[in-house]
């Protein structure tokens, strides 16, 4: 290993799964005092812009990665993608996304999606995973607005493991997984915590996380890219008012970590359904719920209460948003 800092793929042969090790992550700054990176004006934000996409400056993953170390047993690939920031807002101080108006969430959706085509377009682009992290419990290290964008050349495992058991069940039925869970979701009716004509979130019946909200949209599409112009506004106004729901919920603005489930970039994924997964991380009681023995070690998540009780609390402090 020579003097460029290492930033590969390397395998995890037990769990059949990629780690991400980027050796420059750990210069990125925690919490800058005096300037910060995403506000206008800056050499790598300029002006003029409402929601900016640029790239992050610690990134896992890169276009131009150096060669993976070589190793006599186990497996390295190189880093190959991109990382971007979506700075949502050019205003500094706002806490969260759905502090922004429904337009203004529209743009970043929209904004996102072009990364969608752009990546597309790239030959090792095989995913696009879209998140947001909040809150200093997830070890956010900037709190002006942004989320990130990963492009992997790999399809994340979680996902994986959807299209793997949601084939299985396109296969052994014909229908969607998701299509089924959300008309189960629908007709149960006690874990929905809000709908409009093109979207339903739902806690649902197999939550992990405390307050674990799934946004699905009714109509049965894969790709960011495929959504219409008017199913773009359903998914922003669902989401202002989910996560205002979570700010209402306790003393504190909930910590959460949001993920876009969509399909992968190339490749013909009709068992697919894509939807948002949030994961608020307040248990019911407004303390943090930690991945602990069993999630962390065994991998299966303890929930305190039930999704149906946390769905009546989160309806409730829904109510309280305009
Ligand atoms: N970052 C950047 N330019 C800077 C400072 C930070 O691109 O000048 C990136 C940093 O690498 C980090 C992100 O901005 O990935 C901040 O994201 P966040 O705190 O949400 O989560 P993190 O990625 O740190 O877990
Ligand atoms: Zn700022
Ligand atoms: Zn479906
Ligand atoms: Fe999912």
């Amino acid at each position: 290993m020579g003097g460029r800092p290492v930033i590969e793929l390397r395998w995890d042969p037990t769990l059949g799964e990629w780690v991400l090790v980027s050796a420059i992550r750990e210069e990125r700054p925690w919490h800058p005092r005096h300037a910060c990176p995403f506000c206008p004006g800056g050499g790598e934000t300029g002006r003029g812009w409402d929601v900016l996409i640029i790239e992050n400056r610690y990134p896992v993953l890169k276009p131009d990665p150096p060669e993976p170390s070589t190793h006599n047993f186990y497996g390295t690939q190189k880093s190959i993608g991109r990382c971007y920031v979506v700075i949502e807002t050019p205003e500094h101080g706002l806490d969260d996304i759905s502090d922004l108006p429904v337009e203004h969430i529209v743009k970043v959706v929209n904004a996102v999606r072009g990364k969608v085509v752009e990546a597309s377009k790239q030959a090792r682009a095989t995913y696009l995973l879209w998140f947001r992290n909040k809150g200093e419990e997830v070890g956010v290290s900037l709190t002006h607005p942004h989320s990130q964008v990963y492009v992997t050349p790999f399809i994340p495992s979680k996902v994986l493991r959807e299209l793997s058991n949601s084939l299985k069940y396109w296969r052994s039925t014909g229908r969607c997984l998701f299509c089924t869970i959300l008309r189960a979701e629908v007709s149960d009716d006690v874990r929905v915590v809000f709908r409009n004509s093109s979207w339903v979130a739902f806690i649902p019946f197999y939550a992990h996380w405390p307050f674990e909200v799934h946004i699905y949209p009714r109509r049965h599409v894969q790709l960011l890219t495929q959504l219409s112009r008017g199913e773009v506004k359903g998914f922003a106004e669902a989401l202002k008012t989910v996560l205002c729901g979570f700010k209402n919920l306790f003393r504190r603005p909930m910590p959460y970590v949001f993920a876009l489930h969509q399909a992968p970039l190339r490749g013909s994924y009709p068992h697919y359904h894509l939807h948002l997964e949030i994961y608020g991380m307040f248990r019911s009681t407004g303390l943090l719920k930690y991945a602990g023995g069993m999630e962390l070690g065994g991998g299966n998540f303890t929930y305190d209460s039930t999704p149906e009780a946390n769905a009546e609390l989160l309806r409730r402090a829904l109510s309280r948003c305009a």
